[in-house]
């Protein structure tokens, strides 16, 4: 005599449900299920029926401009795509960068292609190649053709820098593999000598480096010598008035 839940656990099995899954949700134990399978000569679900990589495809979807959206689980903390798969939880951009380059990312995996969370395997980029995909490399041909694309003028005059910043607010530029501030380089470029001593700005526009608007030390002493000059003479002038 067939089991009174036979029917009910044959429709389970044939939608795919675990033993203790059909259990679970008819209230039977998973041993009583497991019977009923093989009275119905049904094989048994794998507990994971699906490698990690086709878990992974099913929670993704094609979107226009070949990106990939996730459609899985995500984090309670930043909301970022993951899943699990054998109780083990897996960050989906790390499961896209490996799917693309058969090995694990060096720290994380993050999409290159604009678009947040895609988890397309080939846009993904890791911690070590993460670079922002529009800013390519420039070659350069001297650290003056560096500076010149990295300037830029102002309505009034002055030259700012568009590069590198330090935190300390220094205006870097590196040139094979050598690093200047950039006022040192503009002002090489404007004078065609090298500066002596610090460069300094001698305008009102604060980081301006156009080469004329810079002083070095020996700048510096010359606009003293032409003011003590001016001065001196002025000063004379008036102590003879008095
Ligand atoms: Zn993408
Ligand atoms: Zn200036």
């Amino acid at each position: 005599m067939p089991h009174p839940k036979t029917e009910a656990v044959r429709k389970l099995i044939s939608a795919g449900l675990t033993n203790k899954a059909i259990g679970k949700q008819l209230r039977m134990e998973r041993q009583t299920v497991g019977q009923i399978r093989r009275e119905l000569g049904l094989p048994d679900v794998p507990r994971q029926p699906l490698t990690v990589e086709q878990k992974w495809r099913q929670r993704t979807r094609k979107v226009p401009e070949g990106h990939l959206k996730w459609t899985g689980e995500r984090t309670a903390a930043g909301g970022k795509p993951v899943m699990r798969h054998s109780g083990k939880a897996y960050s989906a951009t790390r499961v896209a960068y490996r799917i693309a380059h058969g090995k694990d990312p060096e720290g994380y995996a993050k999409p290159g292609c604009g678009m947040p969370d895609c988890v397309e395997p080939t846009h993904q980029r890791d911690t070590a190649d993460h670079r922002p995909v529009h800013t390519p490399r420039v070659q350069y041909a001297s650290a003056e053709a560096k500076l010149a694309a990295l300037t830029e003028p102002t309505e009034d005059g002055h030259v700012l820098w568009t590069g590198t910043v330090t935190s300390q607010g220094q205006q870097m530029l590196t040139f094979n593999g050598v690093s200047y501030t950039a006022r040192r380089i503009a002002f090489r470029a404007h004078w065609k000598r090298e500066p002596v001593g610090p460069v300094t700005r001698a305008c009102e526009q604060p980081g301006c480096i156009r080469g004329e608007h810079l002083d070095d030390n020996q700048s510096r002493r010359s606009h003293q010598a032409a003011m003590q000059a001016v001065f001196g003479t002025a000063g004379h002038r008036m102590k003879s008035r008095t």
